[in-house]
């Protein structure tokens, strides 16, 4: 067996995939796959998710290979869904939660709590007891408050102190403004620590989420560098771990970023006796993986445009343009209007709008977009829409993101 079915068993086995259809996809089958669910709702045409848990396969792997010094701590705010929580946890992966619900949820696959960083600098108190109760002993702090309030709940907890990455400007989401300790703050912070006798393991920083300049992995592994120096200059015990964040996107840009990180800890880390070397990729590993199919409901003709309507929008899944400043892209899957051609290859396009389903104007998932001539009950498709879709989608005007269903497949790369 290759490495690859190895690895697909062990995600079928997983929590949360177990006892749960999983439908093979040949090379081309993905269109099948879509069109074989669509026609099982011919009544309810509710928007649909399909899982590739091949995918999810391929990513790891790939991480594994660019990365094998780094150990992935999914995390789980990128998208909670269940069947790709326990795939990851089977492949190995372990988790980054920032609420007691996200850690609830990852021991609930029965992954043991010392694979959970709770990864959120400002914790509310109940969250941190709860921490403390259920052994997730691993924390980030970037604050005297924090300190404070870690020294009175969970004092056997281990610190990763949260510094500023020195330079976010590359990023889709820019992390800075809120969290990371500046320069100057770091000794005073690591004495708190020290004055609280709580222990600070190590250093942990976040370039910013959709990073698009490696080279700022190399700047922030500096940072840490300097950090580490810091604690050892107070006396404190040597630090033993280095939790480099999130950022990472799974295209091109991959490799890139790998061989920065590579590089760097190469030239600031280079003998580091004991030293773990941790990451938060959240994006990485759920963007890819997912694709949302949504009906079209309505349509309106003026003149030359095409203007729709689907049952999924910004207050859904497509918050995403919103808050993560995605660009999306969709394809049509005209099952009614073109069963011959349901994908419309060579068809006319029209400039097209697609509004979401709500009654606000703002709800509007694209503009100009060129289609096909499509009609009420077709499809869209929007490949890649896994990372910070319906984890932050809402019920507005009674459209629940949280009711949309996910449909598990594996495609098979060879
Ligand atoms: C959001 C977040 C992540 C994940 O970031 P990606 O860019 O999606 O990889 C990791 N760590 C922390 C602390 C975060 O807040």
């Amino acid at each position: 067996m290759g490495s690859y079915s190895r690895s697909l068993q062990t995600v079928l086995g997983a929590p949360g995939v177990r006892g749960k259809r999983v439908t093979a996809l040949s090379k081309d089958g993905f269109t099948d796959f879509i069109q074989s669910i669509v026609t099982k709702k011919q009544d309810v045409k509710d928007p649909f998710y399909v899982l590739d848990l091949g995918e999810v396969v391929s990513l790891m792997d790939k991480w594994t290979r660019s990365l094998p010094t780094v150990r992935p701590f999914y995390a789980v705010k990128c998208n909670p869904e269940p069947a790709l929580l326990g795939a990851l946890a089977a492949l190995g992966s372990n988790f980054d939660c920032a609420s007691r619900a996200e850690i609830e949820s990852v021991l609930a696959l029965g992954v043991s709590p010392d694979r959970i960083v709770y990864a959120n600098p400002c914790k509310a108190e109940s969250h941190l007891k709860y921490a403390a109760s259920v052994g997730v002993n691993l924390t980030t702090f970037d604050s005297r408050d924090e300190v404070d309030k870690i020294r009175k709940w969970h004092p056997k907890c281990v610190l990763l102190i949260r510094v500023k990455a020195p330079d976010d400007s590359g990023a889709r989401c820019p992390l800075g403004p809120k969290y990371g300790a500046l320069p100057e703050e770091v000794t005073p912070l690591l004495q708190a620590a020290q004055a609280a006798r709580l222990n600070v393991t190590g250093v942990s920083f976040h370039i910013g989420s959709g990073a698009t300049h490696s080279r700022a992995y190399r700047g922030a592994i500096a940072a840490a560098k300097s950090v580490f120096e810091a604690a050892s200059r107070l006396g404190m015990p040597r630090m033993r771990v280095l939790n480099i964040g999130g950022g990472f996107t799974a295209g091109s840009q991959f490799g890139e970023a790998a061989s920065a990180v590579n590089s760097a800890l190469q030239a600031y880390f280079p003998n580091e006796p004991g030293l773990t070397v941790i990451a938060e990729p959240g994006r990485f590993f759920a963007e890819s993986a997912f694709t949302l199919a949504t009906n079209i409901i309505g349509k309106r003709v003026r003149g030359e445009l095409r203007e729709y309507w689907i049952n999924d929008g910004i207050y859904g899944s497509m918050n995403c343009i919103l808050y993560d400043h995605a660009t999306i892209t969709c394809t049509p899957f005209a099952c009614t209007s073109n069963r011959a051609n349901p994908t419309c290859r060579g068809a006319r396009t029209y400039r097209s709008t697609v509004f979401g389903p709500t009654c606000d104007a703002l709800d509007t998932v694209l503009t100009g977009h060129l289609l096909p001539e499509l009609e009420v009950s077709d499809w869209l498709v929007f490949p890649k829409m896994g990372a910070y879709t319906a984890a932050a989608g809402s019920n507005f005007n009674g459209f629940s993101t949280s009711a949309i269903s996910t449909h598990l497949a594996y495609s098979n790369p060879c």
